[in-house]
């Protein structure tokens, strides 16, 4: 597969088979392989992965699934992710999976978790709480023992124990995967246009549901491809998104705000694929310690995380001067609480510093871009004009 059209074409298909054909196809080859589901925003997947497993991301069904169960599982005035997860587990598209794992971010999670359970899906399902304490002997205590829960619920399941050697292999890999992403950003940094931020999306989304080494030599063939001189330089202006962490927007969403005149140079689409900022350590004989302590000292930006030491504002604006963005747009799931809950911070920051934003919110499933596109058109030509 060496032509980059192949290689996006693919990505995208991946990216929402909501029946994830290919995993479930890797599990059915031996019988010890176990698939195990997680949520959005994070997970250590190094640890499935050292146990013979596979960790497949479930960030949501977009807008390829009619919802009907879902709804009347929540109530209305909550985001839409979970309406769709929930209907995916009850239409039996899950059915494969041998645990899930519901990382705490919001009370709509953890009350997926509970409606797991009682469908019993999987064999386990974990809510799976993460540290806003950063003390080592503390919070990273607590973060240990949440991961021991989960390595012991797989062992239960495939009997394969997690040693210092398995686990320092995943590391490299996981390592590996997220520094070829890092390069596609720092590519698109200079130059956006040679591949759009929808095809960037598709990559990086399609490996949430495929083996990490297949992954990490898709990326490589991308990043030869675009770092030959390829597409046609815009007159767009550079943006940061910021919101989009955990429902995801629909790819229409993306695509409008490029054509609207937007180069998106960062954004938290596919945050969990990108948590951990640079290596972890990968030769020592406690690897479990190591992602702990990556998890407690290079996490991002986000709104799972408390920051009291750290101030999430004064980070985004950070990263919208190191990308040399043009301004900020705020996009997040309406309903969103962890999102529009700091929005007002963020935008504080940005007002203090001089950076120029705008506000939206979306469903998963929306299907109207026009009045988005107007926004993020008149934002671009504003800056282009005024700034
Ligand atoms: S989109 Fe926001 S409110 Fe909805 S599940 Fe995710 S974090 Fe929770």
């Amino acid at each position: 597969m060496n032509n980059l059209s192949d290689i996006l074409d693919f990505c995208k298909d991946l990216a929402f088979d909501l029946h994830f054909k290919k995993a479930k196809k890797w599990k059915s080859s031996y019988e010890d392989r176990i698939l195990v589901g997680y949520f959005p925003i994070y997970f250590p997947r190094e640890i499935i992965h050292a146990v013979n497993g596979m960790p497949v991301g479930i960030m949501g069904t977009g807008d390829r699934k009619q919802i009907i169960k879902g709804d009347a599982y929540y109530q209305s005035y909550i985001c839409h992710l979970p309406r769709g997860v929930i209907e995916m587990a009850l239409d039996d598209n899950l059915n494969d999976f041998d645990g899930f794992i519901f990382p705490s971010i919001c009370d709509c999670i953890r009350n997926l978790s509970g409606m797991f359970k009682l469908a019993e899906k999987g064999k386990f399902q974990r809510y799976f709480d993460y540290p806003q304490n950063f003390d080592k002997a503390t919070g990273g205590l607590f973060y240990r023992n949440e991961m021991e829960k989960i390595i012991d619920d797989m062992y239960k399941i495939n009997k394969i124990k997690l040693t210092p050697e398995n686990l320092n292999n995943s590391i490299k890999l996981y390592n590996t995967n997220r520094r070829l992403i890092e390069e596609i950003y720092n590519i698109r940094q200079e130059f956006p246009w040679r591949l759009s931020a929808v095809d960037t999306y598709h990559v990086i989304r399609a490996g949430l549901s495929m083996p990490v080494e297949e992954h990490n030599l898709i990326i490589e063939e991308v990043i030869s491809h675009i770092s030959e001189d390829i597409g046609e330089q815009m007159d767009n202006i550079r943006v940061v998104i910021s919101g989009s962490f955990c429902e995801q927007p629909p790819v229409g969403l993306i695509k409008s705000i490029e054509m609207a005149g937007c180069y998106i140079v960062d954004d938290d689409f596919m945050l969990g694929s990108r948590w951990i900022q640079g290596d972890v350590r990968d030769d020592t004989a406690d690897p479990l310690g190591e992602l702990v302590n990556s998890y407690l000292t290079q996490s991002p930006i986000s709104s799972a995380v408390y920051d009291v030491d750290n101030p999430k504002g004064k980070r985004l604006v950070d990263l919208a001067q190191r990308r040399n963005a043009d301004g900020i747009i705020f996009s997040a799931a309406s309903f969103c609480d962890p999102a529009l809950l700091d929005r007002p911070e963020l935008q504080k920051e940005c007002d203090n510093s001089g950076i120029a934003y705008i506000t939206f919110q979306y469903h998963e499933n929306t299907g109207q871009f026009k009045m988005i596109k107007e926004q993020a058109g008149t934002f671009s030509d504003s800056i282009k004009l005024w700034v």
